[in-house]
C-alpha cells in the first residue's frame, strides 16, 4: 500500500517536506476486516487545521500516520458478513491506494446508474450537507432573501448557491478569485450576480451586486469577506459561519473586522457549525438532493488530479484556488 503521512508540521503554507510517501506490505486479511483499493481521495481544507498541534473540534493529525480523510474506494477482499468484494465503501482513512482495518469502519453506498460515485465525496456528500444545513438549520433561509456566498465557485459554495435557489431565494450573490469562476457562476449555476474579489474593494463590490443589501451570509473565508457582509447586511441579517480559509496558512491572525458593532445594531444573528455536530439533517439532505439530482437541477463541477503521489500538490492547488467545485484526487 502507498500511504501520505504528515512529517512535520507546516509554519503558514505547507510544502511537501511536510509529507512522505510511505510504501508497505499489507498483513494478511483478519476475521472481521475487509481490503479496500480506493478510486478517490478528498482534498479538503479543514485538514490544514488538523496539521497544527492545537485543540479543535477534531484532534490533530499525528506525525509519522496516514492523513486521514473521506475517500471512496471498492472491496478488493473481506472476512466480513455484510462486505462483499465489489461493494463501494465511504471511509475516512484517508490518502492512501490500498487500505485495510475492521469493516466496521466502511460504510457500503448504494450506487445509482448515472451517480458517479466520487459525488459522494461532495454533492451528495458532507460538503453537500453543510451547505445544506449552513442554509437551514443555522442562517434560517426564508423565502425570497438575498443570498451571498464566499467561496462560491468551490465544492461548498457551488452546492449553497443552488440549493438557496431551490429553497426559495430570491437573489443569490457569489465572490470567487478568478474572472472565470464568476462567469461559472453567473453562467452554469445560475447565481444572479457574482464578482472576483482578487479586483479588490470587496466591500464596493459586494454593496453594487446587492443593492438593497443581503439577508443571509454563508460564508467560507472570513477576513475582508465576512467585514464586507456585516456592512451589507439588512436588519436582521442572519449568517452561517462555515468557514475562514482566508486565514488558514497565515502566520499571524488576519485581522478582524471594524464592523462588528452592526451585529448590535441591525439585529444580526452569526452562528458558528461544524457539520459533525448536525448529522441529523442528512437522511432528510440526502432524499432532497438525490430527488433534485435526478430532476437534472443541479450542476457540479470536479476538479480532478491522477495519481496518489499528486495528493499533496492536489491539497496545495485547492487551498491556493486551482479547483473549480470539489477537488478530488484519482487513485
Ligand atoms: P473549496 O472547494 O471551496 O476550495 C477552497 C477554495 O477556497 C479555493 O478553491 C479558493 O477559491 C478559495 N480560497 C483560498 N484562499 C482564499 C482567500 N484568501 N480568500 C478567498 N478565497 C480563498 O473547499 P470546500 O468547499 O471543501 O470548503 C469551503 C469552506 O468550507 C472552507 O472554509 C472549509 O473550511 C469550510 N467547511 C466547513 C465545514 C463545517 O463543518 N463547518 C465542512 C466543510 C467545509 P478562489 O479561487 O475563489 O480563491
Amino acid at each position: 500500500s502507498t500511504q501520505i503521512h504528515l512529517a512535520a508540521r507546516p509554519d503558514g503554507w505547507p510544502t511537501p517536506d511536510d509529507f512522505r510517501t510511505v510504501r508497505c506490505e499489507l498483513a494478511p486479511l483478519a476475521a472481521g476486516e475487509v481490503r479496500v483499493k480506493n478510486e478517490f481521495l478528498s482534498v479538503d481544507p479543514y485538514m490544514r487545521g488538523r496539521m497544527n498541534d492545537v485543540r479543535s473540534y477534531v484532534p490533530p493529525y499525528a506525525l509519522g500516520e496516514t492523513i486521514q480523510g473521506g475517500a471512496i474506494g471498492r472491496i478488493v477482499a473481506s472476512a466480513a458478513d455484510g462486505f462483499a468484494v465489489g461493494d463501494a465503501v465511504l471511509h475516512q482513512h484517508g490518502w492512501s491506494d490500498l487500505v485495510q482495518a475492521d469493516a466496521a469502519t466502511f460504510r457500503v453506498v448504494p450506487e445509482t446508474p448515472g451517480v458517479p460515485l466520487s459525488l459522494r465525496l461532495h454533492v451528495l456528500g458532507m460538503t453537500g450537507l453543510t451547505a445544506y444545513v449552513g442554509l437551514t438549520a443555522i442562517a434560517q433561509l426564508r423565502e425570497g432573501d438575498t443570498v451571498f456566498v464566499s467561496g462560491a465557485a468551490g465544492a461548498v459554495g457551488t452546492a449553497v448557491g443552488q440549493i438557496a435557489r431551490l429553497l426559495g431565494a430570491g437573489r443569490v450573490i457569489g465572490s470567487a478569485g478568478s474572472a472565470e469562476k464568476v462567469a461559472l457562476l453567473t453562467g452554469k449555476y445560475g447565481f444572479d450576480a457574482a464578482f472576483n474579489y482578487r479586483d479588490g474593494d470587496v466591500r464596493g463590490q459586494l454593496a453594487q451586486a446587492a443593492p438593497n443589501g443581503i439577508d443571509v451570509f454563508f460564508d467560507n473565508v472570513g477576513g475582508d469577506h465576512l467585514e464586507a457582509a456585516l456592512d451589507a447586511f439588512a436588519d436582521g441579517g442572519r449568517a452561517a459561519l462555515c468557514g475562514a480559509i482566508s486565514g488558514y496558512n497565515s502566520e499571524t491572525a488576519v485581522p478582524g473586522p471594524d464592523n462588528l458593532a452592526n451585529i448590535i445594531t441591525r439585529g444580526l444573528k452569526l452562528e458558528g457549525f461544524t457539520i459533525g455536530n448536525h448529522l441529523g439533517h442528512a437522511p432528510e439532505f440526502q432524499a432532497r438532493m438525490a430527488q433534485w439530482l435526478a430532476a437534472g437541477e443541479i450542476a457540479y463541477d470536479e476538479t480532478i488530479v491522477d495519481g496518489i503521489e499528486r495528493t499533496v500538490d492536489a491539497f496545495l492547488d485547492m487551498m491556493r484556488g486551482a479547483n473549480t467545485g470539489k477537488m478530488l484526487v484519482r487513485v
